[in-house]
C-alpha cells in the first residue's frame, strides 16, 4: 500500500463520521487500545450541525504508524455494531424496523446514498414487541 511510504508520524485519517456520538464511541474504542487519536472538525461541527457533510463530517485520525492497527479495529466495531441491531434485544425478534433518528438524520441521509461516510446514529424499533433502541 501507498500508505507504507508514508512517514510514521504523519497523520492519518481512519475513519469518517457524520454522527458525533458515533465518532466518540469509534475514538474511545481506540483510545482504549493505547491508540492516540484525534477527531478533527469536531468544533466546527458542532457550532454549525448541517456543515459537517460539506467538509467531510468528523474526521478520526491517528499517527500513520497506527493506522492500519486503527482500522482494523474500526472494522471490528463496525461488524459489532451491525450484529448488535440484527434482532431486537429485548425479545429477540428479527422483525426490526430501521427509524430516522430525528431530522439531522433525514437531512443528512439524502447525502449518505452517494458518499462513503461512517455509519451515522439510528434507531431501531421492534414490531413484535415495540421496543425502540438505538444503534
Ligand atoms: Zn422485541
Amino acid at each position: 500500500m501507498a500508505e507504507a511510504a508514508r512517514r510514521s508520524d504523519e497523520p492519518a485519517m481512519v475513519g469518517q463520521f457524520l454522527d458525533l456520538g458515533t465518532a466518540r464511541l469509534a475514538q474511545s474504542r481506540l483510545e482504549a487500545e493505547g491508540i492516540r487519536t484525534h477527531l478533527a472538525d469536531e468544533n466546527f461541527g458542532t457550532a454549525q450541525p448541517w456543515n459537517d457533510v460539506l467538509v467531510g463530517g468528523y474526521r478520526l485520525m491517528v499517527a500513520g504508524a497506527d493506522a492500519e492497527a486503527a482500522r482494523d479495529l474500526l472494522g471490528e466495531l463496525e461488524r459489532a455494531r451491525a450484529a448488535a441491531t440484527d434482532e431486537c434485544p429485548k425479545c429477540g425478534s428479527k422483525e426490526v424496523r430501521e427509524g430516522a433518528a430525528g431530522r439531522r438524520f433525514a437531512f443528512l441521509s439524502i447525502f449518505l446514498l452517494n458518499l462513503p461516510l461512517g455509519r451515522t446514529t439510528k434507531k431501531f424499533r421492534c414490531a413484535a414487541c415495540g421496543h425502540v433502541w438505538r444503534g
